[in-house]
């Protein structure tokens, strides 16, 4: 079939754009697919195209009343036959639909999926059986994500009422798990594997290690470069947003963007920014969304935003013109801490769920009444509302009422999408510290491997001398000859976790400025870093880190020039500030001698081991054994993944106590 005519013919495109063929001709022949494509690449081409070409009508299910509107809209107006079936249509349209789909008159038949849980809906559908079915969005079938929508969870035993037609499945936004989440759940029969246009080539990504007091004045200076203009800069909070909008105001254009402005005023920046009135705006996440602004500069994340999708999509807004473009991401060790503290406000403890439902019924009530008998404030009682309901556990009517639709089966579901919130943020964080080719390491993320396969040539990490958030140093004799230690160290083992070499090496560095060699090390490509990840018992990934020698490594810890160049401190920060640490020595028992500054870190976790000991009435040991504290305190882990790294620290200890003991070893209070 002369696909290319036909697109030429019917949408009036001159050609494909990339990728879109291959997907089509799959689809086309009969092939059930997956395609994972950016926002905006023409992804609904790939079920459009084949659907005409197969004839018949195509079953189209889209979890957006707004979307679905959209695009039947654009198919009727290029002469196609279309048809919707929505809960906010008349019921007499739906019947309409119904009755043309049924007669085959129809090309495209968009639904919602709770329609497909209407008694006889499925059936319905079955006695003309579709000529493909599409699937949009199709990562809210996957109970990890935060658009989960349980209505999704009915299309597996649906779909194969409507077989032999192929299924297509479309997203922007599906890591590997997801991706195989949705082929499970939709029940996929050997899927063609689509997932592309990941990588964005004009891009110069940097990620910098900064401390929050620092980070205003930085971005003020950065933004003042000329070509740096017009910026988005994400901050974490409203009140973070308005703030650095008035000091940013001071120099630039600049205003802020959240949802807790009026709408007007929403709507005005929006327009101001997009007529090139304002230069910069700083918003919280809810900016952005359908911005097709194509000349914007720069992009900054003033602190760690929550996922790794969350940065792709938020960076993505930059170079939309093909022009070179910066995206700079700060961040630090106290932005783990915020996003924790973030996860518990919004992820209510299972009791304190189960407490509400144990008080609803299948009848409706004002949740209003419901704050006094679940021993609840409004705000806490709708958090839980809304997890309730996004389980399909409740449905909440706009009237303010809400009902129990299932009292069981949330629980699962409820700790799977948690557990899965968690590794979202140890993946960001995974990637804000791992040296690594930027780009590749997103693209990589979102399952493209053979796109990871190049290195971008301009993030901090393949060219640092041409960095502009940061600056690369020489480095000095001391960091030199450590260097030179390390590689050594590696040379015999090959690979070993970064805290194993850490400990292994003895060099006379504390753990900041470890990293800080290790970092440099990757860079000029003598050794490759990598996260590793294992599942826990309660199947919480946790992450490591794995360092290992490359043959370039091998060779240059013998050569005279090493030609690694390593991230000259932002500012005297109190860890770089601290006094060398003595290296690590270990007596007899293989327990490390520990410094004045380890000794007085094992005194503060030795009175936090007799404090948690005391409280559970347990022996001190069975916190932590002598060794281990003592590991703990020579290692000084500040996030999970280091603390993992410590010898007889298991996923089980991190999980209990990983949380006290990192902020310990910060310095700050243990939570
Ligand atoms: P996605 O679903 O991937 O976010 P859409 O399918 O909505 O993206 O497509 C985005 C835009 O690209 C639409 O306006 C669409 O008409 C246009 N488009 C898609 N394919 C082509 C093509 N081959 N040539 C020109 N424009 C295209
Ligand atoms: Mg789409």
């Amino acid at each position: 079939m002369n696909l290319l005519a036909l697109l030429q013919a019917t949408f009036g495109f001159s050609g494909f754009r990339e990728n879109q063929e291959a997907v089509c001709r799959a689809v086309t022949a009969g092939r059930d697919a997956l395609l994972v494509m950016p926002t905006g690449a023409g992804k609904s081409l790939c079920y459009q195209l084949p659907a005409i070409a197969r004839s018949g009508t195509a079953l189209v299910i889209s979890p957006l009343i707004a979307l679905m509107d959209d695009q039947a809209a654009k198919l009727a107006a290029r002469g196609l036959h279309v048809a919707r079936i929505h809960s906010g249509l008349p019921r007499e349209q739906a019947r309409e639909a119904c009755r043309a789909y049924l007669d085959g008159s129809l090309q495209f038949l968009f639904i919602a999926p709770e329609r497909l849980r209407v008694p006889g809906f499925p059936e319905m559908l079955a006695r003309r059986k579709p000529a493909l079915i599409a699937v949009d969005e199709a990562h809210c079938i996957s109970g990890w994500g935060h658009d989960f929508r349980p209505d999704y969870r009915s299309l597996g035993g649906v779909l194969p009422l409507l077989r032999p037609a192929p299924i297509l499945a479309l997203t922007a936004t599906a890591t590997p798990a997801v991706q195989q989440d949705i082929v499970t759940q939709l029940g996929l029969e050997q899927p063609e594997l689509f997932v592309h246009g990941f990588r964005r080539d004009n891009l110069a990504i940097e990620v910098v290690e900064m401390s929050k007091p620092r980070r205003a004045e930085f971005i003020q200076q950065f933004l003042r470069a000329p070509g740096a203009r017009p910026a988005i800069v994400y901050a974490p909070s409203r009140r973070a947003a308005d703030e650095l909008a008035q000091q940013l105001g001071g120099e630039f254009s600049a205003s802020a963007y959240h949802a807790g402005l009026e709408p007007a005023v929403r709507e005005s920046v929006q327009r101001a920014f997009l007529e090139h009135k304002l230069e910069v705006v700083v918003a919280t996440i809810a900016f952005g969304m359908g911005i097709d602004k194509a000349n914007i500069r720069t992009v900054i994340h003033a602190a760690l935003p929550g996922s790794v999708e969350a940065f792709y999509q938020e960076i993505g807004r930059a170079g939309r013109d093909g022009q070179p473009a910066r995206a700079v991401l700060l961040h630090s060790f106290a932005d783990r801490k915020i996003h924790e503290s973030f996860l518990d406000r919004d992820y209510p403890p299972v009791e304190d769920i189960d407490r509400v439902v144990r008080l609803l019924t299948a009848d409706c009530e004002p949740a209003e009444l419901l704050c006094e008998r679940a021993r609840m404030d409004r705000e806490s009682l709708d958090r839980v509302l809304d997890k309730l309901a996004a389980q399909g556990a409740v449905q909440l009517a706009l009237d303010g009422t809400v009902r129990l639709v299932d009292g069981f089966g949330w629980r699962s579901g409820y700790k799977v999408q948690l557990a899965y919130r968690r590794a979202e943020l140890e993946k960001i964080i995974a990637f804000a510290e791992t040296a690594q080719c930027r780009m590749a390491a997103l693209v990589r993320h979102f399952g493209d491997h053979a796109g990871a396969s190049r290195l971008c040539g301009h993030c901090d990490f393949c060219a640092p001398e041409k960095a502009q958030a940061q600056r690369f140093a020489e480095p000095t004799a001391d960091q030199e000859r450590d260097l030179r230690v390390l590689l050594r160290t590696l040379d015999e083992a090959g690979s070993k976790s970064t805290g194993r070499l850490f400990t292994d090496s003895r060099i006379a560095a504390g753990r900041p400025e470890f990293d800080v060699l290790l970092d440099g090390l990757a860079r000029a490509g003598l050794v490759t870093l990598s996260s590793e990840t294992f599942t826990n018992d309660e199947g919480r990934e946790i992450g490591w880190r794995k360092v290992a020698i490359t043959p370039e490594g091998r060779a240059a810890a013998f050569t005279p020039a090493l030609g690694v160049l390593l991230a000259a401190a932002q500012e005297p920060s109190a860890t770089r500030a601290r006094p060398k640490k003595k290296s690590v020595r270990r007596n007899h028992d293989g327990i490390a001698d520990l410094s004045p500054a380890q000794e007085e870190l094992e005194s503060r976790l030795r009175a936090w081991r007799k404090d948690v000991a005391a409280r559970a009435g347990k022996p001190a040991f069975f916190v932590l054994s002598e060794a281990v504290l003592k590991n703990v305190a020579a290692a000084g882990p500040q996030t999970i993944p280091q603390l993992l790294e410590v010898s007889g620290i298991g996923p089980a200890k991190a999980d209990t106590y990983g949380a006290s003991i990192c902020a310990l070893c910060r310095g700050e209070q243990a939570p």
